[in-house]
């Protein structure tokens, strides 16, 4: 039992500036709107299930509840970890995550959200707002009052590649053309600051400015300290990206085969591209997998990008 992957039927989420590039994960989509792919998450808002095996057809949450053996008996209450693939056909509002104490707090006990991004490809020359231009908490209450857009949001030029890291209070968004990857907190709660005035059938969506303005960290932290780029990353080893007291995240690129040991209580795994096995047994291009406690060692073959994460 404890040596089975545990593989995930993903949930799509439609969104007005979703698309249909999930398409390219062989994914069935139900619309042309499809913003976000929740690979791995135990969420109330999208708690997959498992597509195969002795948990066949049994909730993440549940599995975690059930089996904590399987996890390693990591201590949370939920499955701490959400990992998704999000297609911004256009832009996204701009927005900011609470931490766990703002969370709790207000948000009855949700915990905080904090990110972490892969680029998978987004168009030349383009941008994502991270962070802002205010010194001082006044100065970034009279920028938003003032919509002062263009002098408060921070343009950072990214590349296909980069990996970018979102604190809590960290002014962002997600420009159209991109899809990315990524890893976060399991939490589903974002305030959004700023809208562009779009108006989806007729109406504004809804802001919530008093949130932004209580949880926007002042002054922003440096923009290059959040964005690194991954290319020339040596292929058969997990390359670290970030690691913070939430989580660790890996790019691993294998070049016909590469093997490790699985020593964390468990992992995500997910293949951004590519094909080829995992123990023996095929895996692809969309697939999102768990490797359980005490998996030992953890043998692939082919060509293939993962992504890996383990919550510390
Ligand atoms: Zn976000």
């Amino acid at each position: 039992m404890k040596k089975e992957l545990l593989f995930l039927n993903p949930i799509f989420k439609e969104m007005v500036w979703g698309g249909e590039r999930l398409r390219e994960f062989d994914y069935p989509l139900p619309s042309e709107h499809v913003g976000e792919c929740w690979g791995i998450s135990a969420h109330p808002h999208g708690d997959c299930t498992i597509r195969e095996g002795f948990c066949e057809g049994k909730r993440l949450s549940e599995v975690w509840r059930e089996y904590p053996m399987l996890f390693g008996g990591y201590e949370s209450e939920e499955y701490p970890l959400l990992v998704k693939i999000i297609d911004a056909k256009s832009d996204l509002s701009i927005q900011v995550h609470p931490d766990d104490a703002y969370a709790r707090v207000h948000e009855s006990g949700s915990l905080g959200k904090t990110e972490c991004w892969y680029i998978m490809d987004c168009r030349e020359d383009t941008s994502l707002v991270i962070g802002h231009n205010a010194r001082s908490r006044e100065e970034m209450e009279e920028m938003i009052d003032g919509r002062r857009w263009e002098e408060f949001l921070r343009e950072v030029p990214v590349h296909k590649g980069d990996f970018i890291q979102i604190d809590p209070g960290t002014v962002h968004t997600i420009k159209g053309g991109m899809v990315i990857f990524e890893t976060q907190q399991s939490s589903d709660i974002t305030y959004r600051l700023y809208d562009y005035d779009r108006r989806v059938q007729g109406q504004l969506r809804k802001l919530h400015l008093k949130q932004s303005k209580d949880v926007i960290t002042v002054p922003s932290r440096d923009a290059s300290k959040s964005v690194r780029s991954t290319l020339g990353m040596s292929p058969n080893r997990l390359n670290e990206m970030v690691s913070n007291q939430y989580y660790t995240v890996w790019k691993l690129d294998v070049e016909e085969e590469f093997s490790f040991e699985q020593r964390y209580p468990f992992m995500n795994m997910s293949v951004l591209e590519g094909e080829g096995r995992i123990s023996g047994r095929e895996i692809r291009k969309g697939d999102n997998f768990i490797i359980p406690a005490a998996y030992g060692r953890v043998e692939l073959q082919g060509r293939m990008l993962l992504i890996a994460s383990i919550a510390n």
